[in-house]
């Protein structure tokens, strides 16, 4: 089964892609979380697209496309995934049809995260994570249960997304409304866009969206 996750930055789809994949034994990928990963690497990649992330606009559709397409290969024996952040443009989206055909597989469902944008930018500024395992958490609603130590692995370091100050954040939205939005009509056209509503609690979001799954599965 394949799911898309649309939605603006700080909707909170990489929250839930990973509660849901883990609750359906599926797999999560976050395009975001694989180009970080090269320019943390420091691969050539990585290096390439530096600043184009850093910046909040989007990378080529090629780049992104070559690496969901590894990854797909690369996990070919699992039987669900999780698609955050991508495809976010109508080519990206294309081509991802198109590869999937050649697979024999199809998108399934795709679910929209539908927030106020102006309680984004707050939750964008104030958001951080555990530098070893990545556990989000943000200053206004999530810290981790004792100070200054993370839930899930114990470390004491957090660190901040480049991209996640104000500038950049807005140069972020203009690419959404203007790259990704239009993906918006063109799967509800197909007949597979489901929308939830994320400005609830994370609970309520997750058990929209599960609902939403089995619906589909059944
Ligand atoms: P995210 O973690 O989804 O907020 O993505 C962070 C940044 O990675 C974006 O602002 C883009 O620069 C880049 N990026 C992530 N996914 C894509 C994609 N599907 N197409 C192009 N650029 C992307």
């Amino acid at each position: 089964m394949i799911t898309i996750f649309l939605g603006p930055p700080g909707s909170g789809k990489g929250t839930q892609a990973d509660q849901v994949a883990k609750f359906f034994n599926f797999k999560p990928l976050s395009t975001g979380d694989l180009l970080r990963a090269e320019i943390n690497a420091k691969t050539q990649l990585g290096n390439e697209i530096k600043e184009i992330v850093n910046s909040g606009k989007l990378v080529e559709d090629d780049i992104v496309l070559k690496l969901i397409e590894r990854n797909l290969k690369k996990n070919s024996n699992i039987n669900g995934f999780i698609l955050d952040g991508f495809p976010r443009t109508i080519i990206q989206a294309k081509k991802l049809t198109e590869y999937l055909e050649k697979l024999g597989k199809k998108i399934d469902c795709v679910i929209e995260f539908n927030v106020d944008k102006k309680l984004l930018v707050n939750r964008l500024i104030n958001r951080y994570q555990c530098k070893s395992c990545g556990a989000p958490y943000n200053k206004l609603y999530k810290n981790p249960r004792v100070e200054g130590v993370c839930d899930i692995c114990g470390s004491t370091e957090f660190t901040t997304r480049k991209d996640d100050k104000k500038d950049v954040i807005l140069r972020r939205f203009e690419e959404y409304k203007d790259l990704t939005s239009p993906l918006l009509p063109y799967y509800n056209n197909l007949g597979i866009l489901y929308k939830v509503s994320a400005d609830q609690e994370v609970k309520k979001i997750f058990d929209e969206i599960c609902n939403i799954l089995k619906n589909v599965l059944t």
